[in-house]
């Protein structure tokens, strides 16, 4: 039987310097990632078994199995999953398909130590395995193929591989690592066992390790023919909150997400009603890099009765929600279901909906225990309360710096979630220098006679701040909202109030202070008018081009002149972002 040889992809061969390179702190992930791949390969047969029950073959029950092997020094991970045929092997094993490592690997700086921060934060997947192992078999079956039409697939982790046809009578796939001299430590069940039930805790088959027992003529532990279960095997999700701790929560979402910051909170719920479902939301605490990418795909998992469906499945959080991972889990959906499918379906619109739901409920509850409560409050407070209260204190403001931005987008998308959206909502203010102030707090400060809310958009917030027209309410005491994220202008654009009160921007037409006006200056300011008459005339007819209009105003103090937008017009901001845009 012949071999043959073939090149890595250039981005391969690149990944795998730098994962041997630059992990070599985190080793021990290589355990989870390989089995993930078994578990997915397991999860792929099952799906494609639908179809096909003949897939199955003489093993029903999917499970991967972990041994190794002292004197040989190598360690298999082994599954009775999906398989490769040899083009699949070669494929999957020799390039990067995945857009997400692609994406990662642009992102590369060169600095090792940067670079290895950001590749926690990526499945760096099966070529993980390199970082313990100078070379790599796998031998593999796929599913439906006949016995000799198996293949191995040898690599020691420089620039090419070798694959050769093999018979293979186990439907499935086996990566056997030979192990680096200095990563002999994983030769040793305990070591193998803490790793698993760190990381693959929840994957729902059996990860299964021989048994040992001890010998007391030999003095020492022996490995058994016989197998046995190290992982609990249970879906985390499926499996009763009580009997869950934080710690399986926090490790689930790292397995699910690879962040590697813990998530700021959770919520895990078995919806009842019309559309049975499971929901596991998570909040992290860390933007993804590419969170302004509107087209990213949600970070949500489909399973329908445990079974994997999809990644990504968008069509189960609005766009604004994009960054909440986790997974559901639906009764009701049928198993062959396509993405296509899923965004004509009435159950994920009620499953969208929920999640929404309680997403934004899990913000408020952050937000309400943004600040700890301080005096008499806080007294009467038992020590497991304050305990708690300081857990949890401090995780909005981390959130809203993260993610508010991206919530605002959903001011446009969310209209039945408008009013609760708008109370998430944190600005800076010419009170307050932090992005803290609520609309509420604004409104409940708001002086007697004041009408509406007011705020200005700019580019940056010092220029919000500076602005000339700003000037008269700073005379005035009245608090102006300063905004300058870019999506502020569009997203304010469709809350038109709060709480019953009016937004006004101050960048638009003749501010109308309303009773806050003074009579004086009004009458001051038609004065001026009258006088000055012949000014703006002039004036009007040399900016006949570039203004639609020149005013007398009051709303200025210091500053001679300011532009302002029409009252129904793009503001300045808009109208410089649209031209950025090239509109
Ligand atoms: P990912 O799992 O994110 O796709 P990996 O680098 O971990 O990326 O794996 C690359 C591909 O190799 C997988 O998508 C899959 O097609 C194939 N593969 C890896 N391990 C297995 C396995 N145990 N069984 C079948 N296919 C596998
Ligand atoms: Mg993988």
């Amino acid at each position: 039987m012949s071999k043959h040889t073939h090149a890595f992809q250039a981005e391969v061969a690149q990944l795998l310097h730098l994962v041997t390179h630059s992990l070599y702190s985190n080793q021990e992930i290589f355990l989870r990632e390989l089995i993930s791949n078994a578990s997915d390969a397991c999860d792929k047969l099952r799906f494609e078994a639908l179809d096909d029950a003949t897939l199955y073959e003489d093993a029903p029950n999917l499970e991967v199995r972990v041994s190794f092997d002292q004197e040989a020094k190598t360690l298999t991970i082994s599954d009775n999953g999906i398989g490769m045929s040899e083009s699949e092997a070669i494929a999957h094993l020799g390039t990067i398909a995945k857009s997400g490592t692609k994406d990662f690997m642009s992102r590369l700086s060169g600095d090792q130590k940067k670079d290895a921060q950001l590749i926690g934060q990526f499945g760096v997947g099966f070529y993980s395995g390199f970082i313990v192992a100078d070379k790599i078999t796998v031998e593999s079956r796929r599913a439906g193929l006949k016995a000799e039409e198996g293949v191995r697939w040898i690599s020691g982790g420089t620039g090419d591989f070798e694959t050769e046809t093999i018979t293979r009578a186990q439907r499935g796939t086996s990566v056997i690592l030979h192990l680096r001299d200095d990563a002999t430590e994983y030769l040793n069940r305990w070591k193998l066992k803490t790793i698993i039930s760190k990381y693959s805790d929840h994957i729902s088959l059996p990860i299964l390790m021989r048994k040992e027992e001890w010998d007391a003529e030999k003095g020492e532990s022996v490995l058994q023919d016989e197998w046995e279960a190290v992982n609990s095997a249970s879906a985390l999700w499926t499996r009763s909150k009580k009997d869950i701790s934080d710690e399986q929560y926090a490790e689930f979402y790292k397995n699910i997400s690879y962040d590697s910051e813990a998530p700021l909170t959770w919520s895990h719920n078995r919806v009842e009603g019309s559309t049975e479902y499971t929901q596991l939301l998570y909040v992290p605490a860390k933007a993804p890099m590419d969170l302004w990418n509107r087209d990213k795909k949600a970070g949500v998992k489909l399973y329908v009765k445990r079974v994997f469906i999809m990644d990504e499945a968008e069509a189960l959080m609005p766009t604004y929600l994009r960054w909440v991972k986790g997974v559901i889990d639906s009764a009701d959906l049928p198993l062959n279901v396509s993405r296509e499918l899923l965004q004509e379906s009435r159950d994920v619109k009620a499953i969208r909906e929920g999640n929404t739901r309680r997403v934004l409920a899990m913000l408020e509850d952050l937000a309400r225990k943004d600040v700890l409560p301080t005096g008499e409050e806080w007294d009467k407070l038992s020590d497991e309360d304050k305990a708690e209260a300081e857990k949890n204190a401090g995780k909005f403001s981390k959130f809203y710096a993260e993610f508010g931005a991206v919530l605002k987008e959903g001011l446009g998308e969310d209209f039945a979630n408008q009013d609760k959206l708008a109370k998430l909502l944190r600005f800076a203010s010419t009170q307050s220098d932090a992005v803290a102030v609520s609309l509420a707090d604004y409104k409940a400060r708001m002086k007697e006679g004041q009408e509406a809310i007011y705020y200005i958009t700019a580019d940056t917030l010092a220029a919000a701040k500076n602005s000339p027209q700003l000037e008269l309410f700073k005379k005035k005491g009245i608090e102006v909202l300063l905004m300058s994220d870019r999506v502020d202008e569009w997203a304010l654009s469709f809350l038109h109030q709060f709480d019953g009160t009016p937004l006004q921007s101050v960048a638009k037409g003749g501010v109308d202070l309303g009773k806050l006006q003074d009579e004086e200056e009004k009458k001051a300011a038609e004065q001026a008018a009258e006088t000055f008459k012949p000014v703006l005339e002039k004036l009007k007819e040399a900016l006949k081009d570039k203004a639609q209009d020149v005013r007398v105003t009051t709303r200025l103090v210091d500053s001679p002149a300011c532009l302002v937008a029409d009252d129904h017009g793009m503001s300045t901001q808009l109208a410089r972002m649209l031209k950025q845009a090239g509109q």
